[in-house]
């Protein structure tokens, strides 16, 4: 092992994240784990997504005499991870393909001379006899592996040239080497560790908790009157809406456009251009919404993404979380809203029942299961979560999922209950929902004449709810195993036991999820930027702007420059001098000079006004 590298005069760690971060704390964790690496220890670090995991390494990659060598899986991340660390003023230089011979030289000759903190590599270069040999001349400060899950035939992202590292140890011995992840079951978490022959390495596990961000489910209305009165809530501001099907990725981007939204599609059916063209567009703010399938997501560092919405069932609950966890990286509140119906289901067990490995099958089944029980559940979101995890919520109201808010308003429904029921028994159990709703509301089309149904004593007497009443309803009774659905194409509803004690008077139905009412105006009060305060918003938009000009100028992302959390704070405290911006979250040394003019300049002219 390397001697510690604590001496008298050295920067410390908390100094080096006013100065360089310009941040006024380290989040939970990244102390412990930059004391570790300071100390030349290997580093074994499970955090969720947005934990801050980067900063664990750029800041001692610093501090440490020598370059940190950082093994990333993807040319975007990397790239997006140099722009951010160079935006700081650290001395960064990727190696990879996406660079030509003389660029490569002069990046290896500025290794070589000891002019680079931090240089981000392909892993494949570890298997190349003259990069290895080359090493061996230059002084290493650190190895970092992120996305160390790559590494192991169990995870998800399994990278067959991940292997190349484990000669990492032998390679270059005296030098910590740390491995970072935002996912790890415990078989992994082990594979990772002896796959990368980690000596002794300190190990952290942090919470999956991520307490930006509000979950919320609601219930899924047919139509497009639903999404669009949610995206009107989230006014400019940037999301990802996932969607199953390619087909339905393309319909919703086309129809989000022609009602005149910023949105592209996402999908693995897109050239490779269309869908580069389409993430950059997302990085660069130059688009809101990108309306996406579960091919969007790995390599995008974007921070401030401010919502996620599933429009159709996720595969799993592991999923669902990484999905959602590209929301809010920044720290700052971000929502994520699943919209769900039982309708959706036979959709999904369509597909499943299709594939022919039986194991796969039942893993895919009980996948599906966790997520509808997850919906269709009434006990706090957070909760659910982090217990699929195997953490335990200790908090009783996590004040921030659609349970715990209280968005649910719940109303006695026994008696609506009992007309759908009985609608369902004098036809016979031979008709689907669509037909049902139609003799509870009344109405006069073809197929209820030609039925006869209008002589019913139920027809019409449930109108003084509508149809999208009826719907969630029967949803409801779906969930609580009221009734049933046949399978094919035209399922009918059946009563079951359940539904037979409903009707007898015996059992109460009020847990019934019908207005969203509520929900707005509490929801929307923690929703993405909304809280700042309202008198601060048209400053911010200004920044915003300006950000956006500044960022293409140097052509990086806009959160490269500032974070959306440094944006309100400006807005908020609206400072006018270097020294009062200097106390900003996210502006240290170097983005102060680099930019305290343009932005004060804003600040103080919108003053003026
Ligand atoms: P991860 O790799 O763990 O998903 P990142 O390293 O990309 O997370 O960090 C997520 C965001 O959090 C970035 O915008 C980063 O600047 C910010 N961040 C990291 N550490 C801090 C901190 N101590 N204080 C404030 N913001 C931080
Ligand atoms: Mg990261
Ligand atoms: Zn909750």
């Amino acid at each position: 092992m390397s001697t510690p590298f604590f001496h008298s005069g050295a920067e410390s760690p908390d100094g080096a994240l006013h100065r360089i971060f310009g941040f006024r704390s380290f989040r939970p964790n990244q102390e412990a784990i930059v004391r570790a690496l300071m100390d030349g220890r290997d580093v074994f670090a499970v955090m969720p997504t947005g934990g801050g995991k980067s900063l664990c390494y750029q800041l001692p990659a610093v501090l440490m005499p020598g370059t940190a060598l950082v093994v990333s899986p993807l040319i975007s991340l990397m790239k997006d991870q140099v722009d951010g660390a160079r935006a700081n003023g650290i001395r960064a230089a990727v190696l990879n393909s996406s660079l030509d011979f003389a660029e490569q030289s002069a990046v290896l000759r500025s290794l070589q001379s000891g002019e680079l903190d931090l240089l981000y590599v392909a892993p494949e270069r570890f298997a190349l006899d003259h990069f290895r040999e080359l090493l061996a001349s230059c002084r290493i400060s650190m190895a970092v592996i992120d996305e160390a899950h790559c590494i192991s035939e169990w995870g998800h992202d399994f990278r067959p040239d991940y292997l190349a590292l484990s000669s990492i140890p032998e390679l270059l011995p005296g030098i910590p080497v740390a491995a970072f992840t935002a996912t790890a079951t415990e078989r992994v978490q082990h594979d990772i560790v002896r796959k990368l022959r980690l000596r002794d390495p300190f190990v952290l596990r942090a919470s999956f908790d991520r307490p930006n961000l509000t979950y919320e489910v609601r219930f899924k209305e047919a139509g497009e009157a639903q999404l669009i009165s949610i995206l009107k809530e989230f006014a400019g501001q940037s999301g990802i809406i996932y969607r199953t099907s390619r087909k339905s990725v393309n319909d919703t981007a086309a129809m989000l456009q022609k009602r005149g939204f910023r949105a592209l599609p996402y999908h693995a059916g897109l050239s490779d251009k269309e869908r580069h063209d389409n993430q950059d567009a997302f990085i660069r703010d130059e688009l809101e919404i990108v309306v996406a399938t579960v091919a969007f997501g790995m390599g995008i560092d974007k921070s401030n993404v401010r919502f996620v919405i599933h429009a159709d069932l996720p595969k799993s609950i592991e999923s669902y979380y990484q999905e959602t966890g590209r929301a809010g990286r920044d720290g700052e509140a971000a929502r994520c809203i699943l919209l769900f119906s039982q309708s959706d289901i036979p959709k999904v067990r369509f597909f499943i029942d299709a594939m022919v490995d039986e194991e796969e099958r039942q893993r895919a089944l009980d996948s599906l299961s966790k997520v509808v029980a997850f919906a269709s559940s009434t006990a706090c979101r957070r909760r659910m979560l982090l217990d699929y995890f195997g953490e335990t919520y200790t908090r009783d109201n996590c004040a921030s999922c659609d349970v715990c808010l209280g968005l649910h308003e719940l109303t006695d429904c026994t008696v609506e209950a009992q007309m759908l029921l009985s609608a369902i028994v004098r036809t016979d159990s031979r008709f689907g929902a669509a037909h049902l709703i139609d003799i509870l509301v009344g109405s006069k089309n073809q197929k209820i004449r030609d039925s006869g149904h209008d002589r019913l004593k139920v027809y019409g007497i449930g109108k003084e709810h509508d149809k999208k009443f009826w719907r969630r309803l029967i949803d409801d009774l779906i969930a609580r195993k009221a009734i049933g659905r046949s399978e094919g194409l035209y399922p009918m509803l059946y009563l079951l036991d359940g539904g037979v004690r409903i009707l007898k008077g015996e059992e109460k139905v009020e847990l019934v999820r019908i207005t969203e009412k509520k929900g707005k105006s509490a929801a929307s009060k923690r929703g993405g930027l909304d809280v700042l305060a309202p008198e601060s918003k048209p400053l911010f938009e200004e920044l915003r702007k300006l950000r956006k000009r500044l960022a293409d100028e140097q052509g990086v992302p806009p959160y490269v420059v500032f974070s959306d959390k440094t944006l309100a704070e400006l807005s908020d405290i609206q400072p006018s001098t270097p020294a009062e911006m200097l106390i900003i979250s996210g502006v240290g040394e170097v983005k102060l000079v680099r930019y305290a003019a343009h932005f004060l300049d804003v600040i103080a002219r919108y003053k003026a006004r």
